[in-house]
């Protein structure tokens, strides 16, 4: 838990967001500058500063936040129209909060090379 941390404060409720999953290690909640129709963001619980910080030991809550996405991603009609996962990780990627976050987008066509 980091005090600074925005996501933190999400999930100590001392910041709101849409909450839209929830369970013992992992937070889903819709992003608050939506890049599509949908766009959500599955959050380990734990703080960590980015994937390069998860240890090897971590790779079932990986593989759980991937789930949740999937799972979010069928319930929000996406299933057949497709989606989009992202993590950035690291300054060439953008990455501007600094608690390990997956990006679920669909909703819209995206390019690929992506910017
Ligand atoms: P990054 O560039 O780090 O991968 O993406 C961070 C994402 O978090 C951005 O899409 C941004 O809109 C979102 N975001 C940043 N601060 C907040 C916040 O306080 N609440 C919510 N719901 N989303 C946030
Ligand atoms: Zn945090």
């Amino acid at each position: 838990m980091s005090h600074e941390c925005p996501f933190c404060q999400i999930i100590q409720g001392q910041l709101l967001a849409k909450i839209v999953f929830e369970d013992e290690k992992v937070l889903a909640f819709k992003d608050k500058n939506p890049q599509a129709p949908v766009h959500l963001l599955i959050i380990p619980k734990k703080h960590y500063f980015s994937l390069n910080e998860m240890p090897e030991e971590e790779r079932e809550l990986l593989g759980q936040m991937i789930f949740v996405a999937r799972q979010l991603a069928e319930a929000s009609g996406l299933k057949t129209s497709g989606y989009r996962l992202v993590i950035n990780t690291g300054p060439d990627s953008g990455q501007q909060v600094f608690h390990l976050h997956l990006h679920l987008l669909g909703g819209r066509p995206f390019s690929w090379p992506p910017g």
